[in-house]
């Protein structure tokens, strides 16, 4: 057994883990960070199986203000990324956008979201039905009224992002084991390290969890309760009969049907539904699509009638009970930090995210952007920070 002292110790090497890791360690906010990986090719990991995309247009004033940070940070990720020795990756950002269905039902939230995002600097379009259909011929729009066009808004390589930010924090010094943590150290109310199968790790100034849908796991290793419930997301790449979808952004349907252009011409469909499963599965059903997506692209898309599935995969999503990310200190556990809890948006808010916790870690507070909202407090505040859904 080896001892390693760092001055922060990170659970999860997933987008968030590596973007508290990235910002302690660019802003010169700790000395030493160790980021313990249990799947370090990511086989499981939400990061890599998230379908890409990233948006501002968020119903929260904190979500909103986290989005567009992370828009600007994926802007500039090459350069912020790059080592001595490498440039940083192309994470192949596309910003074709973020296309919001509206009908009769949803319209009124959708515009009075739109209102609010606009005061908040969001930069988006309201599109009525005529104009809708004419920028994109290939959607039936009879039963729309229109749609929200969030025109910062796009999609990436998730893969290319993880690589960039671990290839940057490991120039700065992160240590990074390849082990599942079994253990969080706990003395005089305190985290104070974590355990692994062949290192003790002890961490001055704490401990982060940021194991994403495991992160109700990671903190009942430290004895203590995080609301964080793994639910299991499936996706699917088909091809289209024509390859007419290239330039279309990620468009997202009143029944929460979702898809967005691929490369080669594909499209990436899915669909988050009231049966998906509770728990951790990576089953992935081709029959789904056949009997329950299929018949609904369809009808949205015509030429989707002829679409061939290719492939697709599931993973999992980590929901709190206000589809909100818990940022901060455990109340219960002085220098226990959570990132976690982002409820199926935590790639495009990571960014933000990272930073935030790093301020609070480094400075004792979250100086750019405020995320009182996200703290752990609220679940037992009996408040509630509600991200509302908006597909
Ligand atoms: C199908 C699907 C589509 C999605 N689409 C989008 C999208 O378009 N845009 C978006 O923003 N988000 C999307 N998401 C959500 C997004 O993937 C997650 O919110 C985000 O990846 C969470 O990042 P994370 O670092 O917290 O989690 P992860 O990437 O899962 O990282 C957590 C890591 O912790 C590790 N870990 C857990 N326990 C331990 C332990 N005991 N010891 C060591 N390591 C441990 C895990 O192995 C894992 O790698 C999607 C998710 C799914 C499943």
């Amino acid at each position: 057994m080896q001892t390693l002292d760092v001055d922060v110790a990170i659970v999860g090497g997933g987008v968030m883990g590596l973007s508290a890791a990235y910002h302690l360690l660019t802003l010169g906010l700790v000395d030493s960070v160790a980021i313990c990986e249990q799947d370090p090719i990511h086989l499981r990991s939400s990061t890599g199986l998230s379908a890409g995309g990233v948006r501002d247009l968020f119903s929260t004033a904190v979500n909103i203000a986290l989005g567009q940070y992370s828009i600007r940070f994926f802007e500039e990720f090459s350069a912020r990324t790059a080592t001595a020795s490498e440039p940083g990756p192309e994470i192949s950002f596309r910003r074709q956008g973020y296309l919001f269905l509206m009908n009769q039902e949803n319209e009124r939230g959708f515009l009075r979201r739109a209102d609010f995002q606009e005061l908040h600097g969001v930069a988006l379009e309201r599109l009525d039905r005529a104009e809708l259909g004419h920028r994109y011929p290939q959607l039936r729009t009879e039963d729309l009224t229109g749609a929200i066009f969030g025109r910062s808004d796009g999609f990436l390589d998730a893969y290319q992002v993880m690589r960039g930010l671990r290839q940057k924090a490991a120039e700065l010094g992160a240590v990074f084991i390849d082990e599942e943590v079994v253990g969080v150290a706990v003395e005089a109310g305190r985290a104070v390290g974590v355990q692994t199968a062949t290192t003790t790790v002890r961490a001055s100034r704490g401990v982060v969890n940021a194991a994403g849908a495991w992160g109700g796991e990671v903190a009942r290793l430290a004895g203590v309760f995080v609301p964080v419930v793994p639910v299991v997301r499936q996706v699917y790449v088909c091809r289209p009969p024509e390859d007419v979808f290239g330039n279309y952004p990620f468009v997202g349907a009143p029944s929460g049907l979702y898809f967005h252009p691929e490369p080669g011409g594909r499209l990436l469909v899915g669909k988050a539904m009231s049966e998906d499963l509770v728990g951790l599965s990576w089953d992935w059903d081709r029959r789904r699509f056949e009997d329950m997506l299929w018949p609904e692209l369809a009808e949205r898309v015509p030429l989707m009638e002829r679409t061939r599935l290719e492939s697709g995969w599931a993973g999992l999503v980590e929901n709190t009970p206000d589809l909100s990310g818990i940022v901060g200190e455990h109340p219960d556990l002085r220098a226990f930090y959570l990132l976690t809890g982002f409820s199926g948006v935590g790639l495009m808010l990571a960014p933000g995210a990272g930073l935030a916790l790093a301020e609070i870690i480094g400075q004792g507070r979250a100086r750019t952007i405020d995320v009182a909202d996200l703290r752990a407090e609220r679940f037992a505040e009996g408040g509630a920070t509600w991200e509302e859904k908006m597909m």
